[in-house]
Protein backbone atom coordinates (compact mmCIF):
# COMPACT_ATOMS: atom_id res chain seq x y z
CA UNK A 1 0.00 0.00 0.00
CA UNK A 2 1.45 3.68 -0.67
CA UNK A 3 0.87 5.99 1.61
CA UNK A 4 -0.49 8.50 -0.89
CA UNK A 5 -4.04 8.19 -0.78
CA UNK A 6 -6.13 8.74 -4.00
CA UNK A 7 -7.54 12.38 -2.91
CA UNK A 8 -3.69 13.49 -3.75
CA UNK A 9 -3.36 14.03 -7.46
CA UNK A 10 -0.72 14.69 -9.73
CA UNK A 11 1.69 17.59 -9.03
CA UNK A 12 1.83 20.30 -11.40
CA UNK A 13 4.91 19.04 -12.68
CA UNK A 14 3.27 15.81 -14.13
CA UNK A 15 0.37 17.55 -15.62
CA UNK A 16 2.87 19.67 -17.18
CA UNK A 17 2.24 19.83 -21.37
CA UNK A 18 5.29 21.57 -23.44
CA UNK A 19 3.59 24.77 -24.53
CA UNK A 20 0.45 25.19 -22.68
CA UNK A 21 0.10 28.24 -20.83
CA UNK A 22 -1.60 30.73 -18.60
CA UNK A 23 -2.16 34.23 -19.33
CA UNK A 24 -0.49 36.41 -22.75
CA UNK A 25 1.84 39.50 -21.91
CA UNK A 26 -0.14 41.96 -23.93
CA UNK A 27 2.35 43.94 -26.77
CA UNK A 28 5.90 43.68 -25.68
CA UNK A 29 8.37 45.83 -26.91
CA UNK A 30 10.49 44.54 -29.61
CA UNK A 31 13.78 44.91 -28.46
CA UNK A 32 12.79 42.93 -25.27
CA UNK A 33 15.31 40.89 -25.28
CA UNK A 34 18.00 43.15 -26.56
CA UNK A 35 17.76 45.39 -24.14
CA UNK A 36 18.79 42.61 -21.25
CA UNK A 37 22.52 42.40 -21.42
CA UNK A 38 23.72 39.13 -22.96
CA UNK A 39 25.61 37.97 -20.00
CA UNK A 40 22.27 37.56 -18.21
CA UNK A 41 20.07 36.23 -20.73
CA UNK A 42 19.30 32.68 -20.05
CA UNK A 43 20.84 30.07 -22.13
CA UNK A 44 17.78 27.57 -21.64
CA UNK A 45 14.45 27.37 -20.14
CA UNK A 46 13.13 28.05 -16.84
CA UNK A 47 11.58 23.98 -15.47
CA UNK A 48 8.55 25.89 -14.58
CA UNK A 49 5.22 23.24 -14.94
CA UNK A 50 3.32 24.44 -18.48
CA UNK A 51 -0.45 24.38 -17.31
CA UNK A 52 -3.35 26.33 -18.42
CA UNK A 53 -4.87 28.68 -15.96
CA UNK A 54 -7.81 26.21 -14.97
CA UNK A 55 -5.54 23.49 -14.09
CA UNK A 56 -3.60 25.70 -12.06
CA UNK A 57 -6.52 27.08 -10.56
CA UNK A 58 -8.29 23.56 -9.49
CA UNK A 59 -4.85 22.49 -8.67
CA UNK A 60 -4.00 25.18 -5.60
CA UNK A 61 -7.85 24.75 -4.99
CA UNK A 62 -7.71 21.05 -4.46
CA UNK A 63 -4.66 20.90 -2.24
CA UNK A 64 -6.13 23.50 -0.11
CA UNK A 65 -8.96 21.36 0.98
CA UNK A 66 -6.27 18.65 1.65
CA UNK A 67 -5.44 20.45 4.65
CA UNK A 68 -7.28 20.10 8.23
CA UNK A 69 -7.52 23.51 9.91
CA UNK A 70 -9.91 25.09 12.62
CA UNK A 71 -11.47 26.71 9.93
CA UNK A 72 -12.99 22.99 8.68
CA UNK A 73 -13.17 21.20 12.03
CA UNK A 74 -12.63 20.46 15.58
CA UNK A 75 -9.00 20.80 16.57
CA UNK A 76 -8.44 20.25 20.10
CA UNK A 77 -4.67 20.77 19.93
CA UNK A 78 -3.30 21.53 23.90
CA UNK A 79 -0.37 23.91 24.71
CA UNK A 80 -1.35 25.52 21.11
CA UNK A 81 -4.92 27.14 21.97
CA UNK A 82 -6.40 26.34 18.15
CA UNK A 83 -9.33 28.33 18.26
CA UNK A 84 -11.23 30.36 16.33
CA UNK A 85 -10.83 33.52 14.65
CA UNK A 86 -13.15 35.74 14.29
CA UNK A 87 -12.85 37.17 10.52
CA UNK A 88 -13.52 40.54 11.36
CA UNK A 89 -9.79 40.82 12.29
CA UNK A 90 -8.32 39.82 9.02
CA UNK A 91 -10.29 42.49 7.46
CA UNK A 92 -8.79 44.90 9.77
CA UNK A 93 -5.20 43.86 9.50
CA UNK A 94 -6.03 44.43 5.65
CA UNK A 95 -7.39 47.88 5.67
CA UNK A 96 -4.93 49.46 2.81
CA UNK A 97 -3.61 52.23 6.29
CA UNK A 98 -2.24 49.46 7.65
CA UNK A 99 -1.22 46.44 4.94
CA UNK A 100 -0.06 49.10 2.49
CA UNK A 101 2.54 50.93 4.80
CA UNK A 102 5.83 51.32 3.93
CA UNK A 103 7.95 49.98 7.11
CA UNK A 104 10.10 52.52 6.59
CA UNK A 105 7.27 55.41 6.74
CA UNK A 106 8.22 58.19 8.78
CA UNK A 107 6.80 58.70 12.49
CA UNK A 108 4.23 61.51 10.60
CA UNK A 109 2.83 59.36 8.08
CA UNK A 110 2.60 56.21 10.33
CA UNK A 111 0.49 57.92 13.30
CA UNK A 112 -2.44 55.48 13.09
CA UNK A 113 -0.51 52.35 13.35
CA UNK A 114 1.41 54.12 15.64
CA UNK A 115 -1.15 54.91 18.17
CA UNK A 116 -2.56 51.95 17.67
CA UNK A 117 0.77 49.98 18.67
CA UNK A 118 0.72 52.25 21.68
CA UNK A 119 -2.86 51.44 22.89
CA UNK A 120 -2.11 47.48 22.59
CA UNK A 121 0.72 47.52 24.77
CA UNK A 122 -1.57 49.49 27.25
CA UNK A 123 -4.05 47.17 26.79
CA UNK A 124 -1.85 43.97 27.28
CA UNK A 125 -0.16 45.75 29.96
CA UNK A 126 -3.65 46.21 31.81
CA UNK A 127 -4.41 42.27 30.82
CA UNK A 128 -0.95 41.25 32.77
CA UNK A 129 -1.12 43.55 35.11
CA UNK A 130 2.14 44.85 34.22
CA UNK A 131 4.38 48.29 34.00
CA UNK A 132 4.63 48.40 30.33
CA UNK A 133 4.77 45.86 27.07
CA UNK A 134 7.14 45.39 24.01
CA UNK A 135 5.77 44.31 21.23
CA UNK A 136 8.87 43.26 18.97
CA UNK A 137 9.20 39.76 19.70
CA UNK A 138 8.06 37.46 16.60
CA UNK A 139 6.63 34.32 18.96
CA UNK A 140 6.36 33.08 22.33
CA UNK A 141 9.47 31.29 22.29
CA UNK A 142 11.63 34.92 21.62
CA UNK A 143 9.17 36.54 24.00
CA UNK A 144 10.84 34.08 26.33
CA UNK A 145 14.37 35.01 25.03
CA UNK A 146 13.98 38.83 25.12
CA UNK A 147 12.43 38.40 29.01
CA UNK A 148 15.65 36.32 29.96
CA UNK A 149 17.65 38.83 28.26
CA UNK A 150 16.55 41.73 30.28
CA UNK A 151 16.93 39.54 33.57
CA UNK A 152 20.78 38.81 32.58
CA UNK A 153 20.56 42.47 31.90
CA UNK A 154 19.22 43.60 35.23
CA UNK A 155 21.82 41.24 37.11
CA UNK A 156 24.13 42.61 35.25
CA UNK A 157 23.35 46.46 35.79
CA UNK A 158 23.96 45.60 39.30
CA UNK A 159 26.97 43.74 39.56
CA UNK A 160 25.47 40.88 40.36
CA UNK A 161 27.86 38.39 37.75
CA UNK A 162 26.87 35.30 39.88
CA UNK A 163 23.60 34.49 39.07
CA UNK A 164 24.40 31.40 36.37
CA UNK A 165 21.24 29.67 36.72
CA UNK A 166 17.78 29.40 35.64
CA UNK A 167 15.37 27.32 37.32
CA UNK A 168 12.56 25.25 35.29
CA UNK A 169 10.03 22.56 36.06
CA UNK A 170 10.20 19.63 34.72
CA UNK A 171 6.99 19.83 32.93
CA UNK A 172 7.85 22.79 31.31
CA UNK A 173 7.73 23.76 27.54
CA UNK A 174 10.73 22.93 25.47
CA UNK A 175 11.08 26.57 25.11
CA UNK A 176 11.80 27.22 28.35
CA UNK A 177 15.25 25.20 28.41
CA UNK A 178 16.13 26.41 25.49
CA UNK A 179 15.56 30.35 26.19
CA UNK A 180 17.64 29.70 29.59
CA UNK A 181 20.56 27.88 27.11
CA UNK A 182 20.39 30.48 24.23
CA UNK A 183 20.77 33.68 26.71
CA UNK A 184 23.81 31.58 28.08
CA UNK A 185 22.32 30.23 31.56
CA UNK A 186 21.64 27.12 32.97
CA UNK A 187 18.94 24.68 33.50
CA UNK A 188 18.01 23.50 36.28
CA UNK A 189 15.13 21.25 36.32
CA UNK A 190 12.45 21.13 38.82
CA UNK A 191 10.48 17.98 39.23
CA UNK A 192 6.69 18.55 39.90
CA UNK A 193 4.66 17.14 43.20
CA UNK A 194 2.46 14.58 42.36
CA UNK A 195 -0.21 16.54 41.98
CA UNK A 196 0.98 18.10 38.86
CA UNK A 197 1.93 21.48 40.83
CA UNK A 198 5.41 23.12 41.26
CA UNK A 199 7.13 21.61 44.30
CA UNK A 200 7.60 24.27 46.89
CA UNK A 201 10.25 22.65 48.61
CA UNK A 202 12.31 21.69 46.09
CA UNK A 203 12.56 25.24 44.25
CA UNK A 204 13.07 26.49 47.88
CA UNK A 205 16.03 24.39 47.88
CA UNK A 206 16.86 25.41 44.70
CA UNK A 207 17.04 29.11 44.68
CA UNK A 208 20.11 30.60 45.83
CA UNK A 209 22.78 33.59 45.24
CA UNK A 210 23.40 31.66 41.81
CA UNK A 211 19.83 31.59 41.01
CA UNK A 212 18.83 34.08 37.80
CA UNK A 213 15.25 33.52 37.19
CA UNK A 214 12.28 31.09 37.93
CA UNK A 215 10.45 30.61 34.92
CA UNK A 216 7.07 29.22 35.64
CA UNK A 217 3.67 28.39 33.32
CA UNK A 218 0.95 29.40 35.21
CA UNK A 219 -1.80 27.49 34.40
CA UNK A 220 1.20 25.11 34.04
CA UNK A 221 1.33 22.72 30.76
CA UNK A 222 -0.83 20.37 32.48
CA UNK A 223 -3.45 22.68 32.51
CA UNK A 224 -3.28 23.20 35.98
CA UNK A 225 -3.07 26.55 38.38
CA UNK A 226 -0.54 26.70 40.75
CA UNK A 227 -2.22 27.37 44.00
CA UNK A 228 0.77 28.64 45.50
CA UNK A 229 2.52 30.94 42.97
CA UNK A 230 2.38 33.59 45.92
CA UNK A 231 4.59 31.71 48.27
CA UNK A 232 7.24 30.66 45.40
CA UNK A 233 7.04 34.28 44.24
CA UNK A 234 8.33 35.74 47.48
CA UNK A 235 10.86 32.82 48.03
CA UNK A 236 12.10 33.65 44.43
CA UNK A 237 12.62 37.66 45.14
CA UNK A 238 14.08 36.33 48.66
CA UNK A 239 17.00 35.24 47.04
CA UNK A 240 17.61 38.00 44.93
CA UNK A 241 16.21 36.12 41.84
CA UNK A 242 13.28 36.70 39.35
CA UNK A 243 10.25 35.45 38.61
CA UNK A 244 9.60 35.00 34.79
CA UNK A 245 6.00 33.97 33.68
CA UNK A 246 5.60 31.79 30.46
CA UNK A 247 2.03 33.41 29.44
CA UNK A 248 1.20 31.19 26.87
CA UNK A 249 -1.49 29.83 28.58
CA UNK A 250 -3.20 33.61 29.68
CA UNK A 251 -5.81 32.21 27.26
CA UNK A 252 -7.52 30.30 30.71
CA UNK A 253 -7.10 33.39 33.18
CA UNK A 254 -8.22 36.74 31.53
CA UNK A 255 -9.31 38.91 33.65
CA UNK A 256 -9.28 36.58 36.60
CA UNK A 257 -5.59 36.63 37.46
CA UNK A 258 -3.18 38.98 36.48
CA UNK A 259 0.56 37.72 36.52
CA UNK A 260 2.20 41.49 37.35
CA UNK A 261 -0.27 41.83 40.42
CA UNK A 262 0.78 38.69 41.97
CA UNK A 263 4.63 39.69 41.39
CA UNK A 264 5.72 38.21 38.56
CA UNK A 265 8.01 40.14 37.06
CA UNK A 266 8.49 39.51 33.38
CA UNK A 267 5.92 37.54 31.07
CA UNK A 268 5.77 36.99 27.32
CA UNK A 269 2.05 36.63 25.87
CA UNK A 270 1.44 34.43 22.95
CA UNK A 271 -0.93 36.85 21.04
CA UNK A 272 -1.30 34.08 18.74
CA UNK A 273 -2.71 31.59 20.65
CA UNK A 274 -4.79 33.81 23.39
CA UNK A 275 -5.94 36.76 20.80
CA UNK A 276 -7.14 35.09 17.49
CA UNK A 277 -4.20 35.23 14.84
CA UNK A 278 -4.25 31.92 12.84
CA UNK A 279 -1.29 29.84 13.32
CA UNK A 280 0.31 26.48 13.40
CA UNK A 281 1.12 26.27 9.79
CA UNK A 282 4.37 28.63 10.30
CA UNK A 283 2.67 32.15 9.70
CA UNK A 284 3.77 34.74 11.74
CA UNK A 285 2.75 35.14 15.26
CA UNK A 286 3.62 37.84 18.18
CA UNK A 287 4.98 37.42 21.66
CA UNK A 288 5.37 40.58 23.62
CA UNK A 289 6.39 40.98 26.58
CA UNK A 290 5.58 42.41 29.86
CA UNK A 291 7.48 43.85 32.80
CA UNK A 292 7.44 45.27 36.05
CA UNK A 293 9.49 48.14 37.86
CA UNK A 294 12.57 46.24 37.86
CA UNK A 295 12.89 45.29 33.70
CA UNK A 296 11.61 48.73 32.71
CA UNK A 297 15.06 50.71 31.80
CA UNK A 298 15.92 47.34 29.79
CA UNK A 299 12.89 46.89 27.12
CA UNK A 300 14.29 46.16 23.35
CA UNK A 301 13.95 49.76 21.76
CA UNK A 302 12.75 51.71 19.48
CA UNK A 303 9.38 52.07 22.07
CA UNK A 304 6.58 53.51 21.01
CA UNK A 305 6.43 56.85 22.41
CA UNK A 306 3.50 59.72 23.18
CA UNK A 307 4.49 63.02 22.73
CA UNK A 308 3.04 65.25 25.19
CA UNK A 309 1.20 66.99 22.13
CA UNK A 310 -0.41 63.85 21.70
CA UNK A 311 1.34 62.68 18.60
CA UNK A 312 3.50 59.03 18.34
CA UNK A 313 7.34 58.58 17.74
CA UNK A 314 9.47 55.27 17.59
CA UNK A 315 12.61 55.85 20.08
CA UNK A 316 15.54 56.97 17.76
CA UNK A 317 18.56 55.14 17.66
CA UNK A 318 20.64 55.28 20.92
CA UNK A 319 17.89 57.40 23.17
CA UNK A 320 18.23 54.48 26.09
CA UNK A 321 21.40 53.31 26.51
CA UNK A 322 20.04 50.86 29.17
CA UNK A 323 18.14 48.34 26.88
CA UNK A 324 18.95 45.35 25.43
CA UNK A 325 18.30 46.41 22.01
CA UNK A 326 16.16 45.22 19.02
CA UNK A 327 15.19 42.07 18.78
CA UNK A 328 12.92 41.63 15.45
CA UNK A 329 13.24 44.15 12.65
CA UNK A 330 10.93 47.06 12.80
CA UNK A 331 7.99 47.56 15.28
CA UNK A 332 7.20 43.58 15.30
CA UNK A 333 4.90 41.24 13.44
CA UNK A 334 1.85 44.52 12.44
CA UNK A 335 -0.64 42.49 10.93
CA UNK A 336 -0.45 39.93 14.10
CA UNK A 337 -0.31 42.96 16.42
CA UNK A 338 -3.68 44.44 14.31
CA UNK A 339 -5.68 41.58 14.55
CA UNK A 340 -5.12 41.13 18.33
CA UNK A 341 -5.97 44.82 19.03
CA UNK A 342 -8.96 44.27 16.75
CA UNK A 343 -10.08 41.67 18.91
CA UNK A 344 -9.57 43.05 22.30
CA UNK A 345 -11.20 46.03 21.22
CA UNK A 346 -14.28 43.49 20.21
CA UNK A 347 -14.62 41.90 23.40
CA UNK A 348 -13.75 44.50 25.83
CA UNK A 349 -12.99 43.70 29.12
CA UNK A 350 -16.18 41.68 30.16
CA UNK A 351 -15.88 39.84 27.13
CA UNK A 352 -12.41 38.83 27.73
CA UNK A 353 -12.92 37.44 30.94
CA UNK A 354 -15.87 35.15 29.50
CA UNK A 355 -13.33 34.18 26.55
CA UNK A 356 -11.56 32.90 29.67
CA UNK A 357 -14.21 31.56 31.67
CA UNK A 358 -16.30 29.60 28.80
CA UNK A 359 -12.42 28.35 27.88
CA UNK A 360 -12.23 26.71 31.29
CA UNK A 361 -15.90 25.67 31.57
CA UNK A 362 -15.12 23.80 28.18
CA UNK A 363 -11.89 22.05 29.21
CA UNK A 364 -14.07 20.62 32.51
CA UNK A 365 -17.20 19.47 30.56
CA UNK A 366 -14.05 17.70 28.21
CA UNK A 367 -12.53 16.14 30.79
CA UNK A 368 -15.56 15.12 33.35
CA UNK A 369 -17.05 13.34 30.13
CA UNK A 370 -14.27 11.62 29.28
CA UNK A 371 -13.52 10.05 32.84
CA UNK A 372 -13.81 6.36 32.34
CA UNK A 373 -13.24 6.45 28.72
CA UNK A 374 -9.21 7.40 29.54
CA UNK A 375 -7.54 7.72 32.57
CA UNK A 376 -7.25 11.49 33.60
CA UNK A 377 -4.35 11.48 35.83
CA UNK A 378 -4.85 14.82 37.66
CA UNK A 379 -8.98 15.22 38.28
CA UNK A 380 -8.86 18.22 39.98
CA UNK A 381 -10.23 21.30 37.95
CA UNK A 382 -8.26 22.22 34.97
CA UNK A 383 -7.79 25.31 33.41
CA UNK A 384 -8.08 25.84 29.57
CA UNK A 385 -6.87 22.21 28.85
CA UNK A 386 -6.34 19.15 30.60
CA UNK A 387 -3.90 15.51 30.26
CA UNK A 388 -5.85 12.05 29.54
CA UNK A 389 -3.45 9.26 29.57
CA UNK A 390 -3.47 6.16 27.55
CA UNK A 391 -1.89 3.91 29.79
CA UNK A 392 -4.45 1.97 31.00
CA UNK A 393 -5.38 1.20 27.50
CA UNK A 394 -1.91 0.36 26.20
CA UNK A 395 -1.68 -2.13 29.03
CA UNK A 396 -5.08 -3.79 28.25
CA UNK A 397 -4.79 -3.97 24.35
CA UNK A 398 -1.00 -3.11 23.16
CA UNK A 399 -2.75 0.44 21.35
CA UNK A 400 -0.75 3.39 21.93
CA UNK A 401 -1.65 7.19 22.66
CA UNK A 402 -0.27 7.52 18.95
CA UNK A 403 -2.73 5.18 17.52
CA UNK A 404 -5.48 6.53 18.89
CA UNK A 405 -4.50 9.88 17.45
CA UNK A 406 -4.21 8.48 14.34
CA UNK A 407 -7.67 6.86 14.42
CA UNK A 408 -9.27 10.29 15.41
CA UNK A 409 -8.51 11.72 11.74
CA UNK A 410 -11.10 9.10 10.60
CA UNK A 411 -13.72 10.22 12.99
CA UNK A 412 -13.05 13.67 11.14
CA UNK A 413 -11.00 15.17 14.36
CA UNK A 414 -7.70 16.76 14.31
CA UNK A 415 -5.84 14.54 16.99
CA UNK A 416 -5.11 16.41 20.38
CA UNK A 417 -1.19 16.95 21.43
CA UNK A 418 0.60 13.91 22.35
CA UNK A 419 3.12 12.33 24.29
CA UNK A 420 3.26 15.87 25.80
CA UNK A 421 4.13 17.04 28.37
CA UNK A 422 6.42 14.23 28.51
CA UNK A 423 5.87 13.50 32.29
CA UNK A 424 2.73 11.62 31.49
CA UNK A 425 2.95 8.19 29.86
CA UNK A 426 0.69 8.09 27.03
CA UNK A 427 -0.53 11.86 27.17
CA UNK A 428 -2.71 13.06 25.36
CA UNK A 429 -3.26 17.25 25.88
CA UNK A 430 -6.57 18.30 25.56
CA UNK A 431 -7.80 21.82 24.60
CA UNK A 432 -11.37 22.58 23.52
CA UNK A 433 -11.27 26.23 23.74
CA UNK A 434 -13.98 28.59 23.93
CA UNK A 435 -15.39 28.66 21.06
CA UNK A 436 -16.54 25.27 20.15
CA UNK A 437 -20.26 24.19 20.88
CA UNK A 438 -21.50 21.68 23.44
CA UNK A 439 -22.68 19.32 20.58
CA UNK A 440 -18.88 19.11 18.91
CA UNK A 441 -17.36 18.75 22.26
CA UNK A 442 -20.21 15.79 22.96
CA UNK A 443 -19.38 14.12 19.39
CA UNK A 444 -15.42 14.35 20.25
CA UNK A 445 -16.40 12.52 23.80
CA UNK A 446 -18.54 9.50 21.47
CA UNK A 447 -15.44 9.30 18.39
CA UNK A 448 -13.38 8.95 21.61
CA UNK A 449 -15.15 6.11 23.46
CA UNK A 450 -15.41 4.46 19.88
CA UNK A 451 -11.92 4.29 19.55
CA UNK A 452 -11.13 2.82 22.44
CA UNK A 453 -13.99 -0.04 21.78
CA UNK A 454 -12.21 -0.85 18.69
CA UNK A 455 -8.74 -0.72 19.98
CA UNK A 456 -10.33 -3.72 22.30
CA UNK A 457 -12.14 -5.36 19.47
CA UNK A 458 -10.16 -4.56 16.25
CA UNK A 459 -6.82 -3.47 17.40
CA UNK A 460 -5.45 -3.81 13.72
CA UNK A 461 -8.20 -1.29 12.39
CA UNK A 462 -6.30 1.21 14.89
CA UNK A 463 -2.17 0.24 14.24
CA UNK A 464 -2.95 1.37 10.40
CA UNK A 465 -4.60 4.34 10.75
CA UNK A 466 -5.74 6.50 9.68
CA UNK A 467 -7.34 4.92 6.72
CA UNK A 468 -9.51 8.17 5.17
CA UNK A 469 -6.87 10.92 4.86
CA UNK A 470 -4.81 12.06 1.88
CA UNK A 471 -1.95 10.59 3.62
CA UNK A 472 -1.64 7.42 5.22
CA UNK A 473 0.23 6.65 8.16
CA UNK A 474 3.85 7.32 7.94
CA UNK A 475 6.89 6.21 9.63
CA UNK A 476 7.71 8.48 11.83
CA UNK A 477 10.94 8.59 12.12
CA UNK A 478 11.15 8.45 8.58
CA UNK A 479 9.40 11.75 7.81
CA UNK A 480 11.20 13.37 10.70
CA UNK A 481 14.37 13.10 9.96
CA UNK A 482 13.97 12.46 6.29
CA UNK A 483 11.65 15.10 5.28
CA UNK A 484 10.87 14.94 1.11
CA UNK A 485 8.90 18.21 0.42
CA UNK A 486 10.39 18.51 -3.12
CA UNK A 487 9.25 16.93 -6.03
CA UNK A 488 11.60 15.23 -8.54
CA UNK A 489 10.67 12.46 -10.91
CA UNK A 490 11.04 9.28 -9.07
CA UNK A 491 9.95 5.79 -9.83
CA UNK A 492 9.59 2.56 -7.67
CA UNK A 493 11.64 2.43 -4.66
CA UNK A 494 13.05 6.14 -4.98
CA UNK A 495 9.75 7.25 -4.33
CA UNK A 496 9.68 8.28 -0.56
CA UNK A 497 6.57 6.08 -0.49
CA UNK A 498 7.32 2.82 -2.29
CA UNK A 499 4.60 0.52 -3.05
C1 LIG B 1 3.40 27.68 22.57
C2 LIG B 1 4.18 27.77 23.81
C3 LIG B 1 5.44 28.38 23.84
C4 LIG B 1 6.16 28.86 22.59
O1 LIG B 1 5.45 29.84 21.89
P1 LIG B 1 5.60 30.04 20.30
O2 LIG B 1 4.74 31.22 20.03
O3 LIG B 1 5.14 28.79 19.66
O4 LIG B 1 7.05 30.31 20.03
C5 LIG B 1 6.08 28.50 25.05
N1 LIG B 1 5.53 28.01 26.19
C6 LIG B 1 4.33 27.39 26.20
C7 LIG B 1 3.77 26.87 27.49
C8 LIG B 1 3.61 27.24 25.01
O5 LIG B 1 2.44 26.63 25.02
Amino acid sequence: MTAAGDRLGPTLFERSRPGRGGGRIPHPPKDALSRIPPDQLRTEGPHLPEVAEPELTRHYVNLSQLNYAVDTGFYPLGSCTMKWNPKVNEWAARLPGFASLHPFAPDELAQGTLALLWELEGALAEIGGMRDVTLQPAAGAQGELTGILMVRAYHRSRGDLERTEVLVPDSAHGTNPATASMAGFKTVSIRSASDGGVDLEAFRAALGPTTAAVMITNPSTLGLFESRIGELIEAVHAAGALAYMDGANLNAIMGRFKPGEAGFDVMHINVHKTFATPHGGGGPGAGPVGVGEKLLPFLPSPRVLREPDGSFRLERPGERPTSIGRVRSFAGSAGVLIRAYAYIRAQGDAGLREVSDDAVLAANYLMTRLTGVLDIPFSRHCMHEFVASGATLKAETGIRTLDVAKRLIDYGFHPPTIYFPLTVEEALLIEPTETESIETLDAFVEALRSVVEEAHADPDLLHSAPHSSPVRRLDETTAARQPNLRWRAMTGEQTPCPD
